[in-house]
């Protein structure tokens, strides 16, 4: 009799189960993160906007694409809170998320500036540059899935005609960022908060270039906010089709979100580098040879900053 009652709870509880894993297929939470905030916006682009706007359009068509993928769960990173770089990352591991992707605008160097006048205000532009790059920290926990991400969202930029930028890999103070993969278009920036303090994978897109006069004019139109979304949605495609991906954030199923913005990180372990040192000078010598050095007699602007810039990143 007992044998066939645990039959029967058996037959009675099988359907049921079944159902319900097709009923919640398992999502993976790719957290968005807007780059700055309204208050401060980041770069300013040669006809005056702010970076933070071009982020935001940026971050909101990704949204929309990946929402309509089956198996992803987008979270834009906000909060009613001022939010720290370490609160983006906080609030991101309490969301459960699997990967960080943080949605940035470039700028250059202030040397490299011309200035010119939009509507009667004075702005200022750099048309020798142009084009993306993405960024990704060794110290990150999970350094290698973000160099793979990285790799996938360079690829799918390159594919959809858009161009790396290796202007950061200029050896000068404020650049001299490491090229990992020129093809892909991905650099080596350790120490970018929001890199390195992620507990998930993570990367950072700059989209642009938004003191190239052309570049930006471009940037604004819906079309490339969307062409850029759909290189985003892809790599994220690929990244979860990996056999075996499935990645918890260590943070994720003891921290509140409520209290994820206030107390301070462990820091993070470093994570030693295996890769042989990168194509840089090489690279940069070949490549930039045609930028003008000329020093730009413009004063730089109070509110002007190459991004992703020193305020973004942290010596250890
Ligand atoms: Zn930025």
């Amino acid at each position: 009799m007992k044998r066939l009652l645990a039959l029967a709870a058996l037959l009675l509880c099988q359907p049921l189960g079944i159902a319900r894993d097709i009923a919640t297929p398992v999502k993976h939470v790719v957290a968005l993160d807007i780059g700055h905030t309204p208050a401060h916006p980041g770069a300013i682009s040669a006809s005056g906007i702010p970076e933070y706007e071009f982020n935001k359009a940026v971050v909101e068509k990704i949204n929309s694409a990946l929402s309509a993928t089956s198996n992803v769960e987008p979270y834009i990173v906000t909060s009613s809170d001022t939010l720290t770089l370490r609160g983006r990352t906080r609030l991101a591991a309490a969301h459960r998320a699997e990967l960080f992707i943080a949605i940035h605008h470039d700028s250059v160097q202030d040397k490299y500036l011309h200035s010119w006048e939009v509507d009667g205000q004075p702005q200022q532009y750099a048309d020798e540059f142009s084009g993306y790059g993405v960024f990704f920290s060794r110290k990150n926990t999970e350094s290698e899935a973000s160099l793979e991400f990285a790799r996938l969202l360079g690829d799918q930029m390159a594919a959809r005609g858009f161009h790396f930028s290796r202007h950061h890999a200029e050896p000068i103070r404020g650049e001299n960022r490491e090229i990992v993969d020129d093809e892909a278009g991905v650099y080596r920036f350790d120490n970018l908060i929001v890199l390195r303090t992620a507990q998930m994978p993570a990367v950072l897109l700059e989209c642009g270039v938004i003191v190239n006069r052309v570049e930006e004019k471009l940037l604004l139109t819906s079309e490339r906010q969307q062409k850029i979304a759909d290189a985003v949605a892809a790599a994220v495609k690929q990244f979860f089709s990996t056999p075996g991906r499935l990645i918890h954030s260590p943070a994720a199923a003891t921290t509140p979100v409520a209290s994820v913005i206030g107390p301070k990180l462990t820091p993070m372990p470093s994570v030693t580098t295996t890769r042989p040192r990168s194509l840089l000078q090489r690279v940069f010598s070949k490549r930039q040879t045609g930028i003008s050095a000329t020093p730009s007699p413009v004063p730089p602007r109070a509110t002007k900053s190459a991004s992703p810039s020193d305020d973004e990143a942290e010596e250890p």
